[in-house]
């Protein structure tokens, strides 16, 4: 019988090679989920392994008042990193994935072109994340899903009980966009007239430029909300900043949520984003301030909104965002390690009031005529 030929081992390729887990590849290899963790949506499987941090992509720009593109946000942000494996912090002098369990929750069930569905499916999927007891991660998507994602977490611990420090060179706190009441201008003017968040407890940082107008500030300071300009920081230094700002911030509640919007950076270091204003802050001061406020207090979430990569250059906006993830991760670990609590144990029943296929009470509504009603109606029907 003739013989099969053997290219393999004709060409050494029948050797013994290492085989590294998926978890140890580079991170252009396989799929693109955060830190090549594992991907892991399925919110009973987060409470069963007590998964300390979750990533959760909110790929949502329909809230954009001028560039668009922060729905390509999550994606670009999971893949602005070249080291796998057990990372070694050397800020913080750890190995951060020894010490958290971290995974990447998935996206929320975005389709285009619907802001009020978004901002359903942005709720429902963090406060089934936050329920499991783990700590969102979320990112943008425009700065609109900090209203849905921060309202999951504060319901999820109890409305007031968290305070929000806030990065950004905007105030977020307009009460309409051209007539829409979730345009990424209005989120934070949203979360403090639901009661979500008290105003007093809203802590703004890094406000430069041309806007808010006169009154929409009237309004901000009637509700007590605190704000940190860039012109301060550049005369006390932003640690004096943070440090006022945390004490602010847990004048009452017990835990901080933070927002940083990208566009608190200078745009010479972080160009890829809608509504870039001259005069921000550096990487470097941005990632100290994470981990100083993530070291010093309870973290009830973290979004990280605004990157719009068709905007970036060579990627810079998306690796200083990709960096807050894990110098807020990184630092969470120190607490860990020194035994403090990271998780949060929801009250009973917090969790329970999930159903299949979205939050109980919350199905999304669709007039009787358009084409998307049955699509919606069909992800509703029960497994
Ligand atoms: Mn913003
Ligand atoms: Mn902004």
């Amino acid at each position: 019988m003739e013989r099969l030929p053997d290219f393999g081992a004709q060409h050494g390729w029948d050797r013994d090679y290492p085989t590294y887990s998926d978890f140890d590849l580079p991170t252009y290899v396989g799929l693109p989920t955060f830190m090549n963790l594992p991907w892991l949506p399925d919110p009973a499987e987060l409470r069963r392994r007590g998964v300390d941090i979750a990533i959760v992509g909110a790929p949502f720009d329909d809230g954009v008042s001028h560039r668009p593109g922060a729905r390509f946000g999550p994606r670009a942000i999971r893949e602005a990193q070249y080291t796998s494996g057990s990372i070694h912090s050397l800020q913080l002098r750890n190995e951060p994935f020894e010490i958290v369990s971290v995974v990447d929750a998935g996206d929320a069930n975005i389709v285009p072109a619907w802001l009020e569905r978004g901002h359903a499916m942005i709720y429902r999927k963090v406060r089934e994340v936050a329920a499991s007891g783990a700590i969102p991660i979320v990112f943008g998507g425009d700065h609109s899903v900090t209203w849905p994602a921060a309202t999951a977490v504060a319901e999820v611990r109890h409305p007031a009980s968290i305070g929000i420090v806030h990065f950004d060179a905007h105030a977020d706190t307009a009460p309409e966009d051209w007539g829409v009441l979730g345009g990424h201008g209005t989120p934070m003017r949203r979360l403090i007239e639901s009661g979500a968040v008290a105003g007093r407890n809203f802590v703004q940082v890094g406000l430069r430029g041309y806007w808010p107008p006169v009154d929409v500030f009237a309004w901000m300071e009637a509700q007590g909300m605190r704000v940190h300009f860039m012109t301060e920081i550049e005369e006390r230094g932003l640690d004096a900043v943070v440090d006022t700002a945390i004490a602010e911030a847990l004048d009452g509640p017990e835990a901080i949520y933070i927002s940083v919007d990208i566009d608190v950076l200078d745009p010479g270091v972080a160009p890829g984003t809608g509504t870039p204003e001259p005069g921000g802050l550096l990487p470097r001061e941005l990632l100290r301030a994470i981990r100083r406020i993530v070291a010093a207090v309870e973290v009830a979430g973290l979004d990280i909104v605004e990157v719009s990569p068709p905007y970036d250059q060579a990627e810079v906006t998306a690796m200083a965002a990709n960096r807050i993830a894990l110098e807020a991760i990184s630092a969470l670990a120190a607490k860990k390690a020194a035994g403090r609590r990271i998780r949060f144990e929801p009250a009973p029943g917090v969790a329970g009031k999930r159903t299949e296929g979205g939050v109980a009470g919350l199905a999304v509504e669709a007039p009787a005529a358009a084409p998307r009603e049955a699509a919606a109606a069909r992800d509703r029907r029960p497994e």
